[in-house]
Formats: C-alpha cells, structure tokens, sequence
C-alpha cells in the first residue's frame, strides 16, 4: 500500500460523456436517476422484513457494527479481522451486482454499472462519486477510480482508534471488488489509498483488473483464506489469479490442481479439508455431481502426509460390477476364467498414498464388505487367492446420494457407512457460491485459452450476465465444459459471447428483467441461437461457425462433416467456398 494514486495511473481521462438526465459529477460522469433503485427499497414492519428487491436486508447502528470491527481487531488481530470484514464486502458487493444486472439491464454498461455505487448510498454505507470510469467487459478492460465520501467504516473506525497512517475502509474496498468482479465475470482488485482514517477529507479507492497491479497478491490474501489457497499472479502468463489449495510451498504452477473460489461455502470445504489432510481419517466428500469432490480429494491427498505417494482414483460407477473386485482388490492367477496373469488391483497400487473411491454407492455388497475389511484392518485378498496382503492406504470416498437412505433400503452396508463417514465434507452446489462464479469463469478461460492455443480477451457483457444467473445443474464440471466449448468455438483475438457459450441445450432461462416507464418490471428475452438483437452473432457468422465446428468435428473430412451437418457434400464446399473457409 505504498503507491500513490497518481502513480497507479489514476489521471486516465474517462470517456464517459455527460448525459441530459441524471446528475453529473464533478468529473462530468453521469450518475443516473437513483429512483429505479430507491423503489425496490421496501419496509415490512409488520412482518419484521426490509427488503432491497428480493434481498432481505437489516438497519444496524453503525456504533454496534463500530463494536463488532473493534472486538475482531482485538480478539483475531488486525489480519484475520480485515480478512473476515473484506470477505462480508465482497459477498455484499457479489449479491448487489447480481441484483443490478436485472434491474438495469436495458441501460448502457455506464448506468448499468453506477448502479453498485448507487446502491451503498442507498444502503447508507458511504456516497460514491466518480473520478474517472472505464468499462469494456468483452476486452476485459476495467479502470475506476472513485471518492468516497463520508464511509461508514472510517467512521466507526476512528471513534475506536482515531487517526492512524493505514487505510481502514476494507468493508468497502471488499464490496467493490464483489461487485466489480462479478460485473465483469473476472477478478477486479480495489484498493484505498486515501482514508478518513489517515486524514484525508475523502477516501479515495482504485479499482482494475488483479493482473494489472503489482503485489497485488498482499491484497488478494484478504479475500481468501489465510495462506490456504494461494493466488498465482503471473501478468501476461496464462494462469493469471490461479488460486490453489497449498501450504508451505504454495507456489508450482500447475492448473489441474487449480482451485478458485471465495464464497463462504468454498472457504468452509477448504477449512475441512485443511483439517482432515494431516490425519488419517477416512474422509467422506458428499454433493451433487460435477461440483469438484475428485478436485478436493486429490488437495487433501497433496497436503496430507502422504503427498509424495500415489493418489489412485477409481469411479465406482464405471467399472461393471463382475470387475470391481479384480479392478479393486487385485486377481491371482486363475482367479477366475480369464485371468491368466496375477495383478494388483487399485488397493496395492495405492499403497502408501491415498486410494480415491468416487461414487462408493454404486459398489456391490461383496465388494463393499472387502472395503471395510481393508478399512479395518489394512489387509485385502486379491481375487482367487488365500493370502491376504497388508495395505498402507487412506482412503477417500464420494457419492452424490444419501448413503443414509441407502443403509435403509438395504443397498449399503451400515458398519461401511459408519466408517466411511468418520469425517463427512459437503462440497456445495455451484448455485450455493455463486461468488465463486466470476472467479472461475477467468480461470477457465485463462486454462482453455491456453490448452487451445487461442487469445481470449474475455467474455461479453450478456455471456456475463447469463453465466451469473444461471442455476448450474451440472456444476463446476459444467461450467468448466462449457467454457472449453466456447473457447473453441470463439474467433481468436476475441471475446466470449452468449452464442458461443450456451449452444441451447442447457435448462436456461436467459431473460433479463428491467423496470418499465410505468414501474412494472419488463422482460427481454434472450435466445442464444435466434435473437437478432443488436451485436448478437449474424446469421452469416453463425452459419460459418457451424461449418468450422462441423470441420473440426470431423477433423477436416468434408464428407463426414457433411453427414454431420445433414447436407450433401458439394453443398457443404461451396458453403465452405462462400465463407472463405478453408479445406484442411
Ligand atoms: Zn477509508
């Protein structure tokens, strides 16, 4: 925090130009009419609600939250203390933008944006007033710089501290990084280099992309948890904002073990995680599938004791029962007909690392009672053979069902399940933790971009929104794939855009609300494939889109790009001839 702001280049001209309504700010920035906003602020004595749209909010006396922020700093340390009160801003600020992007979404990106300002004077947090204002979501560009005059937090600051020499509004500094970074559908860094607290008339804070600060890595740990999962800033390089689940040496690049997040409900798996890595326990992981239990596991086999061993994974589900218990136990030789050599299974394989048994419902009984004696007392029995082996390994299990009703109905063994959930890890569907969602989009653009050899400058403001509104049945591992479609299926030296992302199959409803004249709310309805509004791919684009796609479907063979477009192949050349594409 040594800068100043002139040296973080704050005296970019903005190039937002005034407009007839709304106010302007000293800078010439318009600030729109807050009316659209104030009306969804609602009270409901009588039913004990406030509500802000369809958040339920709270009136706190500033001296009581001035109280809470003392007995943190006093009790935590000034760290821990400004790295909880940061993350309580970033969620604020992630649920704001979310609840902007309906309400404003038939204005202009500036209006659209103000609305976060606008929303903490409403909020009765601080008043925002722009200095300078810079936003093109496609190329990824963002620069802010704001005044915030009479913040809360300097306040109740200095009536515990008085004036000191650091920046203290980190509430605010948090909620403007949720905000702008789920905005923006990447991670946008704010930092305060005036404060109240120091002296100074106003705050000042400065908000742009992490890549584009130095050391920004001082200020990223605040918004994660400790020293548990670690930023990898690499400006330029393809992993930049790579968090990752590390401990003493938190810095090898090496995205597959790529883990971002920064909801509540990602710190709390990674604190369990952080917990059970140095025993010995069985750990349990539980959830829906495709929200990252594999990617957990093998973080808590890397942090473990055992890191420097195998970490063997098997997926129960996709191995045919008759096989499991030679895949899992090993075979001897005439074990059974067919098994003509003796092997080990994945147990020995795994011996002095970790064993990782994805989707443990779905094993047979038998196999299921091999489990728990080797659980038990360390010893498997390959297949045909008398000899039991002893077995070094910890093992991980996974399911997306409730062993609890399996036990019921008959299909799980209960001695199995007690000793399976010694130590149960609920890893939360992605719509839990949408904070998480901008974080990862980045990172697997960052990922793909770089896997497909492409030059991604980032995602359109409507890919944006859809991404952040959608419910994301199939989770992380969803998200992941449609990033890499999209990658694909983008130009090169482009951005993503709704197109290229949702191809229609997924269960979405990509509407947007906004607030009519009148006061009722609209709803512009986006199809991904049809809607010709303005800026949507053309037809022409589309149409050749589909050809390239069909082309590398194909891997290059007209013929059979043809069959899988249901067109003849003549007709597909000279679609190829008139869009310049050419034959591989
Ligand atoms: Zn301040």
């Amino acid at each position: 925090m040594t800068s100043r702001p002139d040296e973080a280049g704050l005296n970019r001209p903005s190039p937002v130009k005034a407009n007839a309504s709304g106010r302007k700010a000293q800078s010439g920035i318009r600030v729109p009419d807050i009316h659209d906003l104030a009306k969804r602020l609602r009270f409901a004595p009588q039913q004990g609600r406030i509500w802000l749209d369809d958040q339920r909010m709270m009136l706190m006396h500033v001296s009581s939250l001035g109280a809470l922020r003392q007995e943190l700093i006093e009790s935590l340390g000034t760290e821990t203390a400004r790295g909880l009160i940061t993350r309580i801003g970033y969620h604020a600020g992630a649920r704001d933008a979310e609840m902007t992007k309906k309400l404003r979404a038939a204005s202009n990106i500036y209006d659209n944006f103000m609305a976060g300002p606008q929303l903490v004077s409403l909020e009765g947090v601080v008043h925002c007033e722009p200095i300078a204002l810079d936003i093109d979501v496609g190329c990824g560009r963002y620069f802010g710089d704001f005044h915030l005059v009479d913040c809360f937090e300097a306040e109740a600051h200095m009536a515990s501290y008085g004036v000191g020499n650091e920046a203290v509004c980190w509430m605010l500094v948090g909620y403007a990084c949720g905000y702008t970074s789920t905005f923006m559908g990447r991670p946008i860094l704010w930092r305060e280099f005036e404060c109240r607290s120091m002296g100074h008339e106003k705050c000042r804070v400065v908000g742009k992309p992490v890549e584009e600060w130095d050391d920004a890595e001082d200020d990223l740990r605040f918004l994660q948890i400790g020293d548990f999962v670690k930023w990898t800033i690499e400006p330029k390089a393809p992993l930049p904002a790579t968090a990752r689940l590390a401990t003493k040496n938190p810095v090898t690049p090496d995205n597959s073990f790529g883990m971002v997040g920064i909801s509540s409900g990602f710190n709390t798996v990674c604190h369990m995680v952080k917990k059970a890595a140095p025993t010995e326990a069985t750990v349990l992981f539980l959830g829906e599938s495709g929200v990252g239990k594999e990617i957990f596991s093998h973080n808590l086999h890397r942090l473990s004791k055992r890191g420097d061993g195998q970490f063997v994974a098997v997926n129960c589900a996709s191995i045919p029962e008759h096989l499991m218990e030679s895949e899992l136990f090993g075979v001897e030789k005439g074990g059974y007909t067919g098994a003509t050599t003796s092997r080990p299974g994945r147990f020995e394989r795994a011996h002095g690392g970790t064993l990782f048994l994805d989707e443990i419902a779905t094993l047979s009984y038998t196999a299921q009672g091999k489990l728990l004696r080797a659980l038990q007392q360390g010893e498997i029995e390959r297949v045909g053979d008398t000899r039991v082996r002893k077995v070094d390994v910890r093992v991980i299990a996974a399911t997306n069902i409730n062993l609890r009703e399996a036990v019921k109905d008959g299909t799980f063994r209960e001695d199995l399940f007690f000793r399976l959930n010694v130590f149960p890890i609920k890893v939360p569907p992605l719509r839990e933790r949408r904070d998480d969602i901008p974080l990862m989009m980045n990172w697997f653009l960052q990922h793909f971009s770089k896997k497909h050899g492409k030059v991604i400058t980032g995602f359109r403001e409507r890919a944006v929104d859809a991404m952040i509104n959608y419910h994301w049945p199939g989770n992380v591992r969803e998200l992941e794939n449609m990033i890499e479609r999209a990658v694909i299926l983008a130009d090169d030296g482009g951005a993503l855009d709704l197109a290229h992302v949702f191809t229609g199959d997924e269960e979405m409803d990509l509407s947007s609300f906004f607030l009519k004249k009148g006061g009722s709310i609209g709803r512009a309805i986006q199809r991904a494939s049809t809607a010709p509004a303005s800026g949507m791919p053309s037809l022409v684009e589309t149409e050749a889109q589909m050809l390239r796609t069909a082309l590398g479907e194909a891997k290059g063979n007209v013929s059979l790009a043809a069959r899988l477009l249901g067109i003849t192949r003549p007709k597909l050349a000279y679609r190829l001839r008139k869009h310049a594409i050419p034959l591989e």
